[in-house]
């Protein structure tokens, strides 16, 4: 049997079923079936038919850049000059790119969704099949070099799991996949030899994916891929080891929309709430937003607004920066913008206030050292928060994380920025997923760090970042001491399975395990000894 293809599983599970590959990008050969009008129209009305539920908002920011007057007159005029519609189309999009492109900032980040509109166009207008995702009419493997916004948003219950070329473990594809359960692999460049109709199976724990699989192979894991689906589904209750330690497993969300654990929220991103926002949200509004989630209840721990690189807040109206991920971002932007803060924590106390059946904790994002957590602690208690945090996700911070429990009621890694800024890798970049992979020694000690700080200073230590939610290393952090865990509401019942399967013991010698240890991805029986094979 041939080697599986390997990538990154961002997504856990194991499912087979038949290849089917996104159609690329259309040539530009033959000549135009549709004037450009028509084919703007075309992709518009695409793209509407698929906007509905939580896709809607992305699918509308798409609508909006497809009906721009501007580009629409742009390709006209060329066609006007004699150009055919398919390639007037082409460089009509090409100049606003760039256009885009060099305004910077949020308009340079959706200057890549032009491309995917770009493809659309002009297949409409050459009368070839509009990228996209395939529709094979029978569930599927999808195999893409990536997903734009608009093909994740769309993806519906027929994609049985997701490979992609490019793609590393925080980008929008994987957080994607695991809030929907959808097994997956990125950064999987070897991909690129998968035949639509071959069957394989996709190990999005593992990261594999294996050819030459057989009808009966693929029926069988399929139904053991149900079974364990519908027993974890029926699970419930708290998150413990199997000795009965308890480690809380709660849910990170972006607005009252998202779907909630048991345990609370972990990490509720209030930057979610605003990203297309021109102008600052006033208070009531802001109130009303967290009103909204501290109605439910239970423990819900906010932070405040992370702006800047991958989540440009354009109503803050921040300066361009020649390297944003290093700039005024998070925390940062209260040196420049003061009141964004004191407004935001007005609110918070306001909605929680009203709210008294939620236990409201509030942290900051991107605190480097001890004198910032200090001030935003003494900051917030001044205006009534009662338990104030940060986030650890600068490796300066991680290193300082005893000083920072001096003044700080507790810490919630976000391991996510943390690797980025331990490994010198940007988040997003594909061709460096292999270093933003949360078993990295490096990235562990830091996290073994502060959770021997937190137990030292008697405060919970919790990890808040993609790492939480996968059931492998779940037990891994729990060994180096974390208290709690928040993920995506959907990859709760593996962790708390995972959680149950181990003894506290067997936690922490996986941890010392891969702490004195080289290897990337160690297997569970690696880690567990051979007890845990079977699980
Ligand atoms: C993180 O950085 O790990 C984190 C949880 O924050 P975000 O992904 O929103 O930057
Ligand atoms: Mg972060």
């Amino acid at each position: 049997m041939s080697e599986p293809l390997t990538g990154i599983g961002v997504s856990p599970g194991l499912i087979a079923g038949p290849v089917a590959r996104m159609a690329g990008p259309p040539a530009l050969t033959g000549s135009s079936v549709l004037n450009v009008s028509e084919a703007l129209s075309a992709v518009a009305f695409q793209l509407r038919s698929r906007a509905v539920g939580e896709a809607a908002e992305i699918l509308e920011a798409q609508i909006m850049m497809v009906e721009d007057p501007q580009l629409l007159e742009e390709a006209e005029r060329l066609t006007a000059d004699g150009l055919d519609a398919a390639r007037a189309l082409d460089r009509a999009f090409s100049a606003h790119e760039k256009a885009m492109l060099e305004l910077g900032g949020y308009f340079a980040e959706r200057a890549a969704d032009l491309e995917d509109l770009r493809n659309r166009a002009v297949a409409a207008a050459l009368g070839q099949p509009m990228p996209g995702l395939p529709e094979p009419g029978h569930p599927y493997v999808l195999v893409a070099d990536d997903l734009s916004p608009a093909d994740t948003a769309t993806l519906d219950s027929s994609v049985l799991a997701i490979v992609t070329q490019r793609g590393g473990p925080t980008s929008h594809t994987a957080i994607l996949a695991r809030a929907r359960g959808i097994p997956a692999v990125v950064a999987c460049p070897t991909a690129e030899v998968l035949a639509d109709g071959e069957l394989v199976a996709v190990d999005g724990s593992l990261g594999s994916v294996r050819q030459g699989v057989t009808e009966g192979e693929v029926t069988e894991i399929r139904d053991a891929f149900l079974a364990t689906r519908a027993r974890l589904l029926a699970s419930r209750g708290p998150g413990r080891t199997a000795d009965g330690h308890a480690v809380p497993l709660m849910s990170n969300i972006g607005s009252a929309a998202d779907p909630v654990g048991e345990e609370g929220v972990g990490l509720f991103r209030t930057e979610f709430l605003f990203l297309d926002r021109r102008t600052a949200p006033s208070l009531e509004e802001q109130e009303a937003a967290y009103a909204a989630v501290f109605s439910r209840g239970g423990k819900v721990v906010v932070r405040t607004l992370d702006a800047g690189t991958d989540k440009p807040l354009p109503f803050l109206g921040l300066a361009e920066e020649e390297n944003p991920a290093l700039g005024i971002r998070g925390l940062r932007v209260d040196r420049v913008l003061p009141q964004v803060l004191d407004t935001q924590l007005d609110a918070i106390v306001r909605a929680a206030a009203a709210h008294p059946s939620a236990e409201v904790w509030v942290m900051a994002p991107m605190v480097t050292t001890w004198q910032e957590a200090a001030a935003f602690a003494s900051r917030a208690r001044e205006r009534g928060v009662t338990r104030a945090g940060v986030m650890i996700e600068v490796p300066a911070a991680a290193l300082m994380a005893r000083e920072l429990l001096e003044h700080v009621d507790f810490l919630s890694i976000g391991t996510n920025d943390l690797s980025q800024y331990t490994f010198a890798a940007d988040r997003q970049h594909a061709r460096l997923a292999d270093l933003l992979d949360p078993w990295q020694p490096a990235l562990l000690r830091l996290v073994g760090a502060c959770a021997r700080a937190g137990l030292e200073a008697g405060k919970p230590v919790g990890v808040c970042g993609e790492a939480a939610g996968d059931p492998r290393l779940a037990p891994v952090l729990v060994g180096l001491g974390v208290t709690s865990l928040s993920m995506s509401a959907t990859s709760v019942p593996a962790v708390r399975e995972s959680l149950a399967g181990v003894t506290l013991d067997q936690c922490r010698a996986a941890a010392d395990g891969v702490l004195s240890d080289q290897l990337l991805v160690p297997q569970p029986a690696d880690l567990l000894g051979p007890d845990a094979a079977g699980r």
